[in-house]
């Protein structure tokens, strides 16, 4: 079977089950709340073994890993289960984490019902969950049989929540294609369009790169910067969030370096300025602990950490070093509002 097919018939989706013995389903509670009942019955099996957990980041951890394993053993689930993971990102990382290790690897397959789960976290077999000092320290390189995306489960999402699916649309678009970014910029294609086109070019990456040793790199950009805040801020705040603030920081890294013109940077501000959600308050951030959180991340390399840059909107150049001052410099230009104003 050819594994990480992504699918938008749920046809196909329920004949990727069919040489499953059983199926345990996993979801977070809001989730199961919106459509637990209703994806069980659609699936024809009768009732399923259902693990549900807390939504949200602060879910993505060893506890949450280590109950879902013993869930697993209490449900005899065996070598010919596949797991569903329903859900965000949150719930697809730590499904494809657990299967991956369950048995030695047991199959999966995902249904994000997030924007950033369809456009990013379901694809390309990346799994995950966070040390309580480091985002997603503990992973494997893991895909599912299959992912399958339905839109509808976009209805009940909030533009907050959206806000994290369009900011990694257009991270994908500023590491590889000119042409996606000004489509998003324009607001002229459906969703749909630009969600299928992020899909299949990040796809592309992830056929030539699976291990994330070269072109694969490159959609980490923002990153960096995102992860260091989102563990500064101990996992309450959004991936989206903190994605928000990466992008922008890694722009200017790129302008300030002299490779990204300034031209370049102002439709990125202009176009992450339109999501009209509170931007994350950096004020009383301390460079040197934001600094600190960076030097631990994984992408780093002898604890001094990289970062993906810009040369042009559509093409990321990878692993530059990043040295403090270039931190604390970036860090006040976005503290001092440049983000409401120009970027002179
Ligand atoms: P999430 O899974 O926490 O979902 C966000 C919130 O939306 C949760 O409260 C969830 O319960 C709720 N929700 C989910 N579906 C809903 C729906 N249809 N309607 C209403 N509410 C719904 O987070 P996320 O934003 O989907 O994903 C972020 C996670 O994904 C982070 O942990 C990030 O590190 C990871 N990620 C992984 C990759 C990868 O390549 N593996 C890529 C990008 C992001």
């Amino acid at each position: 079977m050819v594994r990480d097919k992504v699918l938008f018939s749920f046809k196909a989706f329920v004949e990727t089950l069919e040489r499953a013995d059983k199926v345990v389903l996993i979801t977070d509670h809001t989730v199961e709340s919106l459509y637990g009942k209703e994806f069980i019955a659609s699936l024809g099996r009768g009732d399923l073994p259902l693990f549900s957990f807390a939504p949200g980041e602060a879910s993505k951890v060893r506890k949450t890993r280590d109950a879902l394993e013993d869930f697993l053993v209490d449900s005899g689930a065996d070598r010919k289960t596949v797991l569903i993971a329903l859900g965000g990102g949150v719930v697809t990382d730590l499904v494809g984490f657990v299967a991956s290790t369950y048995m030695r690897g047991i199959a999966y397959v995902s249904v994000p019902t997030t924007l950033m789960a369809m456009a990013d976290a379901a694809i390309g077999g990346k799994t995950a969950i966070n040390h309580p000092l480091v985002k997603n320290l503990l992973g494997a390189i893991y895909p599912p049989e299959a992912v399958y995306i339905d839109k509808i489960f976009l209805n009940s999402l909030s533009a907050k929540e959206k806000m994290g699916g369009w900011l990694e649309m257009i991270k994908i678009s500023l590491v590889l294609k000119e042409s996606l970014f000004t489509k998003i910029e324009k607001g002229e294609a459906s969703l749909e369009t630009i969600l299928k086109e992020a899909i299949l070019l990040k796809k592309k990456v992830v056929r030539e790169d699976p291990y994330d040793k070269g072109v694969r790199l490159l959609l980490n950009f923002g990153h960096t910067w995102a992860h260091a805040l989102e563990a500064l801020y101990k996992f309450t705040i959004s991936h989206g969030e903190a994605l928000q603030v990466g992008l922008l920081a890694e722009s200017y890294h790129s302008y300030r370096s002299g490779i990204f013109p300034l031209e370049a940077l102002e439709r990125v501000i202009a176009l992450i300025e339109r999501f009209n959600e509170p931007f994350l308050s950096l004020e009383n951030i301390d460079p040197h602990l934001l600094y600190k959180e960076m030097e631990r991340d994984k992408k780093g390399i002898n604890s001094i950490p990289r970062v993906i840059m810009l040369e042009k909107i559509g093409r990321g150049i990878y692993n530059r070093p990043l040295s403090f001052d270039d931190v604390k410099e970036t860090l006040a230009w976005l503290q001092s509002g440049l983000l409401q104003n120009s970027a002179q």
